[in-house]
């Protein structure tokens, strides 16, 4: 069966979109730690981010790095940390959560309640910082 992000990538369930190209794809946490929290994703469907081939990781890790400066430019923040879970989607990706305090990072912290406008408004706030 097809991973929830492979559905969101295909755009059977909705998701605050940020930004796509050939080979990747990227949105907010639905369950943001800090607002702007982001997932960067293959959209090839493989569990583990240390199983993707090295040309795919490296699509992948450079993409990141396109999302998270528009992040930092979107969200005020010192940085934008970078995570890897995988403990609960079993499709790779790579955590962007934009950092003021160590603890902006912590996964056991209870996650932000932010309504549908906002949501759209930080989505729409980071597209706006993408550089072409
Ligand atoms: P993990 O696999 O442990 O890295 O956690 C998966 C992350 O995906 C969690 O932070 C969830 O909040 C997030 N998540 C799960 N379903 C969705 C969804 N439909 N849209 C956006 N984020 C999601």
């Amino acid at each position: 069966m097809a991973s929830i992000f492979t559905k969101i990538v295909h755009g059977e369930i909705p998701c605050y979109k940020i930004a796509e190209d050939e080979v990747c794809f990227a949105f907010l946490d639905i369950n943001p730690l800090a607002k702007g929290h982001s997932l960067v994703i293959p959209k090839q469907e493989v569990d583990y981010l240390f199983d993707l081939d090295d040309e795919l990781l490296t699509a992948l890790m450079l993409f990141s790095k396109k999302i998270a400066t528009a992040i930092g430019k979107a969200i005020p923040c010192k940085r934008v940390g970078v995570a890897v879970l995988g403990l609960e989607v079993p499709h790779a990706h790579l955590h962007l959560v934009p950092l003021q305090t160590e603890a902006d990072i912590s996964f056991s912290k209870p996650k932000l309640k932010l309504e549908k406008a906002e949501m759209e408004n930080i989505a729409e706030s980071i597209r706006g910082f993408l550089e072409p």
